[in-house]
């Protein structure tokens, strides 16, 4: 199934993962690992669309809406390399044929979203994600240097004197040790140690678990975001995101009464606060979303994802109010790197929503994740192209069957249950009160 050494393996086949792989050159051999089927991604589920800076008018305007978000937080310079490589992040993608919508008279049609100053967002309907992600992969498949395995775990990585010599992986119940020159960290964010996520339950946060234990530098672990507005269920699983475009587009909250309580494209974070607090004055589980003033057609067109998913759930978003909720979606700290993906370890890069650069901030603007998983991710590659031609496999002081003999005595079940005790209890160090209102019911 895979060979015993890469010069690149890339862990995760999410966006970010992709990119990396698809910018890392042609030359070298390169091994995608995912935990899951391709398509179960987060990448895949973005719905709302990604950012794009509309022209040099729009610098200081973009700028300012990314740090107002991320509460000045940011690390100033990861925001402006993003702004300025976005247009020609757009330009490689639609080289990949990824198709955003346009208006009429040919030109992209852009929607906004929350804290968004004006409308800067491409989009393809309403599954944006599934649209580039699926475009990187069909790319990814074509190039003869790339070899993806689904349904193999990364639990842990092989890491000698701060220098990374490979991994050591679980598939199909077995564990075996991968070497390689350089190792790329994309496997997305924590929602899956969340009883209530957007996000898909295998994306358990693996890797901050392993950095963790590896004392790999870490920043901002306890920087969460929880959604305003995923759909009410009673049922366990994923919950179904309702994007903050179709609050953009013009839906407004509602509480018990029926009446509005919030101004609906404030940030994220501000909207949640307030639809918690109705939550608990209404001593209701959710509030209401309604969108019931967009006509039908329209709202077919423009959120067909939405549109028939609420459908199947039983509510018509042309003629109902939808109950909403929030939940964890996105996570803004992660592995510390530099604005070229480089870790604490040397040959250790980490991209995507596994990384934090510090573009977020306190708290991710609206659509900036995409744009920056794939900014981010292309210079990690640009690093690794430049540094692995004078680059030998390191020689493993460790015993490989040490690694094998003791993974192979865990169930991966009790790995992830010490994965997620391991990141939970690095939250609540942080930060007890995040940790006392969102997390104390996880463990
Ligand atoms: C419902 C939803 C809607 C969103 N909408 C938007 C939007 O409109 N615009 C926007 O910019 N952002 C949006 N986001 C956020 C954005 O999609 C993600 O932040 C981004 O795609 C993360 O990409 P990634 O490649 O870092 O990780 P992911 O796409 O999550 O990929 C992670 C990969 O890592 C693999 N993996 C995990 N652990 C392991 C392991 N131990 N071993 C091997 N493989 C592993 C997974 O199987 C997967 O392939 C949305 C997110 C969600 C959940």
């Amino acid at each position: 199934m895979f060979d015993k050494e890469y010069d690149v393996i890339v862990v995760g086949t999410g966006a970010a993962g992709l990119f990396a792989a698809l910018n890392v050159k042609s030359d070298y051999k390169i091994l995608m690992i995912t935990k899951d089927i391709l398509e179960n991604s987060d990448s895949y589920l973005a719905q709302g669309g990604i950012c794009m800076l509309l022209g040099d008018e729009d610098y200081d305007s973009y700028f300012e809406d990314t740090m107002r978000a991320g509460r000045y937080e940011n690390n100033k310079e990861s925001v402006e390399i993003m702004i300025k490589s976005s247009q020609d992040i757009i330009k490689e993608l639609i080289s990949y044929n990824v198709d955003f919508d346009k208006n009429e008279d040919g030109h992209f049609s852009f929607t906004r979203e929350g804290a968004h100053s004006t409308f800067r967002i491409l989009h393809h309907k309403d599954v944006t994600g599934k649209e580039i992600t699926g475009k990187l992969l069909e790319e990814a498949k074509r190039r003869g240097n790339i070899t993806i395995s689904e349904y193999t775990t990364m639990v842990d990585i092989l890491e000698e004197d701060n220098t990374i010599k490979g991994i050591v992986v679980n598939a199909n119940g077995h564990t075996s040790c991968i070497k390689a020159k350089k190792v790329i960290l994309a496997t997305g964010g924590i929602g899956g140690i969340f009883e209530h996520s957007t996000n898909f339950r295998h994306i358990t946060g693996d890797s901050f678990a392993i950095a963790i234990r590896h004392g790999i530098e870490m920043e901002n672990i306890n920087y969460i975001q929880i959604h305003p507005t995923t759909l009410y269920s009673a049922k366990p699983g994923r919950r179904f995101l309702i994007s903050e475009s179709v609050r953009g587009e013009g839906a407004v909250l509602l509480n018990a009464k029926e009446e509005r309580f919030v101004d609906e494209l404030l940030p994220r974070d501000v909207v949640t606060a307030a639809i918690k607090k109705q939550m608990e004055e209404d001593n209701s589980d959710y509030v209401y979303l309604s969108l019931i003033h967009m006509p039908k057609e329209e709202i077919i067109y423009r959120f067909p994802n939405i549109y028939e998913h609420c459908l199947m759930e039983g509510y018509d978003l042309s003629k109902d109010y939808i109950p909403v909720t929030p939940a964890q979606h996105y996570l803004m700290g992660g592995i510390k790197t530099d604005t070229y993906g480089r870790t604490s370890v040397k040959g250790l890069f980490a991209v995507g929503e596994t990384a934090c650069n510090g573009v977020h901030g306190a708290n991710r603007l609206a659509s900036n994740s995409l744009l920056e998983s794939l900014v981010y991710a292309k210079r990690a590659a640009v690093i690794v192209n430049n540094e692995i031609k004078d680059c030998d496999f390191a020689i493993l002081q460790a015993d490989e069957k040490e690694y094998i003999e003791e993974y192979s005595a865990m169930s991966m079940d009790e790995w992830f249950k010490l994965n997620k005790k391991t990141i939970l209890d690095e939250i609540k160090r942080k930060d007890r009160e995040f940790y006392d209102k969102w997390c104390n019911n996880e463990n």
